[in-house]
């Protein structure tokens, strides 16, 4: 082979080579969703059904919900596991057997209009989404609010409200709710959450000091409007902020 074809013929190749290359970018992206997939079913099994959680819609959303597309960058493989996660500005994703309990406790269903007080990442608004009809989220802390929007967005979760501010007051706009969750500890049952319970709703909520062992409270509200609590169980979560404190 003359030198002129030698060079023909690697040019080719070198053009080939940049020719495929995105395919295989699409097969290797292919293949980690398949692991995560995977990854997301031994967590199904292993955390959330064998600890004792029943509701098909629950299993099915915790199933779906992509875990891993609200975690940071450098938490992608421990996504699934059996632990909170660091979302950033002093905050976590909840662990996925938290997230799956507190929205089994809520008792959704299609026609449920939900408010999550703390959106942090968005996964907990993503997972209430799939069985609600609709769901409001409030995250006190905008660096936080913004990007879980995005996310959420991106990812077509496409009955779900965010809005930044102190979720303290609840957010009167969408009220009365069937159910509300409190997904960080507050001192005491915000009264402007009660408020805005509908007769027949249900609330979950930590409470407790800050950094010290909490009790998660069933909050229920009878048809006559009635208040009862009931004590869960022992939990730990990040404090609720705020100016009410
Ligand atoms: N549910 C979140 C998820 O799925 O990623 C995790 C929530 S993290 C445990 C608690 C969140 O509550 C934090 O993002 C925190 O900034 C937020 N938060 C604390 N006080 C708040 C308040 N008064 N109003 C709204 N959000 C608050």
């Amino acid at each position: 082979m003359n030198k002129f074809w030698k060079i023909i013929s690697i040019s080719a190749l070198i053009f080939f080579i940049a020719a495929i290359s995105p395919v295989k970018g699409a097969f290797k992206a292919d293949s980690d969703e398949k692991t995560f997939t995977s990854m997301r079913k031994g967590m199904v099994n292993k955390q959330i059904i064998r600890r004792g959680v029943r509701n098909e819609d629950v299993i099915r959303a915790m199933m779906t919900v992509p875990r891993h597309r609200f975690v940071p960058k450098g938490w992608v493989l421990m996504a699934y596991d059996d632990t909170p996660l660091p979302i950033g500005y002093g905050q976590t994703i909840s662990q996925p057997y938290i997230v799956a309990y507190m929205t089994e406790i809520l008792n959704l269903d299609k026609e449920s209009q939900v408010l999550e007080v703390g959106t942090g990442s968005g996964y907990q608004a993503a997972i209430l989404s799939c069985i609600a009809k609709e769901v409001c989220t409030i995250e006190i802390i905008p660096e936080l609010a913004e990007p879980a929007s995005l996310r959420l967005k991106k990812l077509d979760y496409q009955n779900v409200k965010v809005t930044c501010g102190d979720g303290y007051y609840g957010w009167p706009e969408h009220a009365p709710f069937d159910a509300i969750i409190v997904t960080a500890a507050a001192g005491h049952i915000p009264p402007p959450l009660l408020k805005q319970l509908k007769a027949g709703g249900r609330m979950v909520i930590p409470v407790g000091g800050p950094f010290m062992i909490q009790n998660l409270i069933l909050v229920e509200k009878d048809n006559a409007g009635k208040i009862t609590t009931r004590n869960l169980m022992s939990v730990r979560f990040v404090p609720l902020t705020g100016k009410h404190e």
